[in-house]
């Protein structure tokens, strides 16, 4: 799906509870994933806009910079 709107998944390092920012494109592709902030993820889950990304009680201020929404 390449349809329009928010453009990143949220992602998780393994090692951390950290959220990452994933672009949606990488996402929907095949691992490994690298977050914006240059971060290897092992977990993609849900939206970044959402409570496993931004909502989360650790989402990468790099990656917030660089990923609003
Ligand atoms: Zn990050």
């Amino acid at each position: 799906m390449t349809s329009a709107g928010s453009g990143h998944a949220a992602g998780r390092d393994q090692e951390s509870s950290r959220a990452h920012a994933v672009p949606r494109d990488a996402a929907d592709g095949p691992p490994p994933w690298v977050a914006v902030c240059g971060t290897p993820v092992a977990v993609v889950q849900g939206s970044w806009a959402g409570r496993r990304g931004l909502g989360s009680a650790d989402p990468c201020p790099e990656c917030r910079r660089l990923a609003p929404d």
